[in-house]
């Protein structure tokens, strides 16, 4: 990562840090799931409303944590909503791999500002906070299709990750 792209960075990162988009919470027909960090005591509320066509409605999130975590939960947030649930769900991959695998390539083009999360692989410490939004994502998704499949209408309230 050069200078420049170090300097964007920490930008973006501050930017969503201070100033989350999508915080909140949703009610009745959203998916909730908790997830965090113990080894840096980050938590993240996360609700999920998935439209009958399989579109993410709406989405926001609350929780606590180190700037990073908050920042890539917000980044997660402001990225998905509005867009297909399976489109999220391979964002959710390839963000996976972004962050964790340092023998991946450069990240993929359309990635826009996310890209700038792999940034976090200077920091390994780190990693898991920048990943958690998008775990707690996965999850999301994953509650959500388990829901249709056993065509319950009820909120579902996640296990802990
Ligand atoms: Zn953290």
């Amino acid at each position: 990562m050069n200078d420049d792209l170090r300097e964007l960075y920490q930008e973006v990162i501050l930017d969503h840090s201070r100033r989350p988009r999508n915080r909140g919470e949703l009610g009745e027909g959203a998916v909730h799931v908790h997830g965090d960090n113990p080894s840096c005591g980050d938590e993240l509320d996360l609700w999920v409303r998935i439209s009958g066509d399989g579109r993410i409605d709406d989405i926001k999130f609350s929780g606590h944590g180190c700037a990073i975590s908050q920042a890539s939960a917000s980044m997660m947030t402001t990225r998905v909503k509005g867009r297909p649930s399976t489109e999220a769900a391979g964002l959710a991959a390839t963000m996976h791999t972004l962050l964790t695998d340092t023998s991946a390539p450069a990240a993929p083009d359309g990635l826009g500002e996310l890209q700038l999360l792999q940034g976090v692989r200077q920091f390994p410490q780190r990693v898991k906070c920048a990943a958690l939004g998008w775990r707690a994502l996965e999850e999301a998704l994953r509650l959500h299709a388990a829901k249709l499949s056993t065509g319950s209408a009820t909120t579902e309230e996640g296990d802990s990750l």
